[in-house]
């Protein structure tokens, strides 16, 4: 907010073992059975995952810069298609929708019901039709075990008592305002797409089965997350918007492979994925003036997560201990605690601050001298700040209390400066003498539940004198 609110896995099958369980039925030695794949706790029914899918894909489709190229989409709609027929809970119920991307980032996301996006930069990033089946595999498994309404329901649960959430979810229209008013704002980066590891690890599972089930090497999903690693060396590898990768990943899928079944002759690399690769190498590149609001571009520059070490910070009147990959720096109203690549440039306002924390003191005009109350300086002080968020919007306040002081605790939710992204911030406000103390935190919506522990560990450390 502006000024202050801003894993190849050579591992080969045991042949011994492939061979004394081969006499034995198959269903018997090799058993993935569909039903080991059993989605979450889930509030919604299947129709509201089309439906809540459907109102966001309106959203993408108007926000990314889509591929047209009728041969690229009709073969990757047919690769998608032929996966989904072989994907455990799969019915028909799902409307299975695939689109692409133009963008050079290696990337795909799904979002609830059955609507997959890939970037074009994925299909060009992937060595064979095998990998980029992978790729497709993994989000139709995040789809099947319905991981962004299971999400979604948990983050209801914990702002509502079940039956005011179930009663919510009974009301006709659409549910993506329904989300909003219940405090569960969906934006592109929304908690659709925030997948937990445990999440990526049953996708990987699901996107293992469907290969194999394919006839394509298991192997390959794992060889395509290798690729991306070497793309983004450094970063916790963010294949897909928010996915976390999940610790072991590589070792896992190997066990996952090894229950599916025995070697079979791998179906070798198709003439018709390399030609919807070689299409959409020579299809001209965006033009400057519709750039992609790439959803990894700013997942890739996004600052490694905080330390949980802290250190501590010395303020006039005040100390915070913060996580020690951050820095301090002053401007000439606040003190700013920022991640490395926490601030961005945006084309309207310069840089603004994207990530992290701003401290600064605020002096009421409306009654001078001390003479107000908290909560109506802090409506002031929102004020100021909606000149330059305009959308700026209370999601949430209540009365807390900090270390003996009364404090206001404000959630707010603005767009981010980065493209494309909304922005959740916490504000924290209490009286210092005769002007009011404001502590802001500020994180792309889509990373708060992540950076939070962090802000609540900054806030209890905080003192003032
Ligand atoms: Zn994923």
């Amino acid at each position: 907010m502006n000024g202050g609110l801003q894993r190849r896995c050579g591992a080969r099958f045991i042949a011994s073992k492939a061979l004394a369980l081969l006499f034995l039925p198959l269903g018997l030695a090799w058993g993935v059975e569909p039903t080991e794949f059993k989605p979450g706790f889930n509030l919604f029914s299947l129709q509201q995952d089309v439906q809540l899918g459907r109102e966001n894909a309106q959203k993408v489709d108007k926000v990314y810069p889509l591929v047209t190229d009728p041969q690229a989409l009709r073969y990757i709609n047919g690769l998608g298609r032929h996966l989904t027929s072989l994907a455990p809970n799969n019915n028909s119920e799902y409307a299975w929708a695939f689109k692409m991307i133009s963008s050079p980032d290696i990337n795909a996301f799904a979002l609830p019901g059955g609507y997959i996006y890939v970037n074009s930069g994925a299909i060009e990033a992937a060595e064979n039709e095998a990998q980029l089946a992978g790729a497709i595999a993994h989000e139709i498994g995040h789809v099947v075990m319905r991981h962004g309404t299971h999400e979604a329901s948990q983050a209801l649960l914990a702002r509502a008592p079940l039956l005011i959430v179930t009663s919510m979810l009974g009301q006709s229209g659409s549910l993506t305002d329904l989300l909003a008013q219940m405090g569960l704002s969906l934006g592109v980066n929304s908690i659709l797409l925030r997948n937990s590891r445990n999440a990526e690890s049953q996708a990987d599972a699901v996107g293992t089965y469907i290969l194999y089930q394919a006839g394509y090497d298991p192997h390959a999903m794992a060889q395509f997350f290798a690729i991306v690693e070497k793309k983004y060396p450094g970063k916790t590898v963010q294949f897909l918007a928010d996915h976390p990768n999940p610790e072991n990943r590589i070792k896992d899928i190997e066990s996952e492979i090894a229950a599916l079944g025995p070697v079979k002759e791998w179906k070798p690399d198709s003439p018709e994925f390399e030609d919807a690769k070689k299409r959409l190498l020579s299809l001209p590149p965006l033009s400057s003036a519709n750039p992609a609001p790439s959803v990894s571009a700013a997942a890739s520059a996004a600052p490694p997560p905080p330390s949980s070490r802290l250190i501590k910070f010395e303020g006039y009147g005040f100390s915070i201990a913060y996580p020690d990959n951050w820095r301090v720096e002053r401007n000439e109203d606040a003190v700013v605690i920022i991640p490395p690549g926490g601030i961005v440039e945006t084309p309207e306002s310069g840089t603004a601050q994207a990530y992290g924390a701003s401290i600064s003191r605020f002096q009421p005009q409306s009654a001078p001298h001390g003479a107000w109350g908290l909560v109506d300086a802090t409506q002031e002080l929102l004020g100021t700040l909606r000149i330059s968020n305009p959308n700026l919007r209370v999601v949430e306040q209540k009365a807390v209390n900090l270390k003996g002081r009364s404090a206001l605790s404000t959630l707010l939710e603005t767009e981010s400066p980065l493209p494309g992204q909304k922005e959740q911030d916490l504000l924290i406000t209490t009286r210092q003498s005769d002007s009011m103390f404001s502590l802001i935190f500020i994180v792309p919506q889509s990373l708060f539940d992540t950076y939070k522990p962090s802000f609540d560990a900054m806030l209890q450390s905080l003192e003032l004198r």
